[in-house]
């Protein structure tokens, strides 16, 4: 008996720890192919834009958009970036998949612009990480005259986690890219480690509310009373404010009676290829503009 149980808790000591490093091998092969997967989609144009209407409450009309950043993986599917974006940030690929995001955004901007399309600004991401690489000016700078984008239709979403690196180099950074026309959005907010005196002493023109706070509005009175104190932050200090996360019409009535400024979200729209984007901007208003306006 004491044999037997004696091979039992070597047999099993020995599973568990085949069942772990095969695990941490199966982590680190995926990681791996991941990794070369997303060399090769870059090359193989598979990386693909999509862009989320951006919408003005008080005109109902599309202002801009957010360009978010997605993988047509040829046997995946359409992957969005939570399941890779980490990924490309360790392996430092984020800064080709995002220059190539630039250059598209902006080429697809000057295509807008060339038609007579009501003007729209489209917001680009951009991590701490890549905010800090040295050449970024110089990769905006670039983009927009190549493709000869109008002054005033790009702008850049941070995260308040970039406000708590090095403030004066960050400053600095923003000060150069708004210099060239580009304006700037705290993404996220509420939700990072930012401190209101920095927040302060940042150009920021535009305040992005989380839609993790959006989501509990009317369903938490803490949710509400912080959502109308941001936008009052934000308009006090002469910025816009823009909610994200939109999915309901009594979401969009109390965010337009707290005197929100854009919205953002399902209700108007999912983020959309280019070609059902420039669709949805030749139309004069947006779908639920009947409805959102009489309710
Ligand atoms: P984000 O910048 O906060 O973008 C908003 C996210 O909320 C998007 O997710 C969007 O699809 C989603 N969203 C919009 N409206 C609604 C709604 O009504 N309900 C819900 N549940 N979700 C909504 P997505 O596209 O999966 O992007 C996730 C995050 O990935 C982005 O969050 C951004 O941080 C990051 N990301 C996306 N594109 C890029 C990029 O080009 N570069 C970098 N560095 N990060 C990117
Ligand atoms: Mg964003
Ligand atoms: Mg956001
Ligand atoms: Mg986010």
């Amino acid at each position: 008996h004491a044999d037997a149980a004696m091979y039992r808790v070597k047999e099993e000591g020995r599973n568990n720890f085949s069942f772990y490093s095969n695990g941490l091998n199966e982590s680190a092969k995926k990681r791996l192919i991941m990794e070369k997967e997303m060399y090769v989609a870059l090359e193989a144009g598979h990386f693909e834009v999509f862009y989320q209407p951006q919408v003005n409450l008080k005109t109902n009309k599309i202002i801009g958009a957010e360009a978010l950043l997605r993988w047509n993986h040829p046997q995946k599917g359409l992957i969005r970036p939570g399941k890779f974006i980490t990924l490309a940030e360790e392996t430092g690929l984020i800064n080709p998949i995002s220059t190539w995001l630039l250059n598209t955004v902006c080429a697809q901007l000057h295509i807008w612009q060339q038609t007579d399309l009501p003007s729209i600004t489209v917001a680009i991401n951009l991590s701490p990480r890549q905010f800090m690489q040295n050449d970024l000016y110089q990769r905006i700078n670039q983009a927009l005259i190549n493709h000869q984008v109008q002054t005033g239709s790009l702008k850049v979403e941070i995260t308040e986690n970039l406000m708590i690196k090095d403030i004066e180099r960050v400053t600095q950074t923003l000060l150069d890219i708004k210099a060239l026309g580009v304006s700037i959005a705290i993404d996220d907010f509420g939700t990072g480690y930012s401190s209101l005196s920095t927040l302060k002493n940042f150009p920021i023109d535009q305040l992005k509310i989380d839609k993790s706070f959006i989501e509990q509005l009317n369903l938490d009175e803490n949710a509400n009373s912080l959502i109308q104190t941001i936008i009052a932050l934000g308009h006090n200090m002469h910025m816009d404010v823009v909610a994200e996360g939109i999915e309901t019409l009594e979401q969009l009535n109390c965010l337009k009676a707290w005197n929100c400024d854009v919205m953002q979200g399902y209700y108007f729209s999912r983020p959309l290829p280019v070609a059902a984007m420039t669709a949805l901007l030749h139309r004069e208003n947006m779908p639920p503009d009947e409805q959102s306006i009489s309710a």
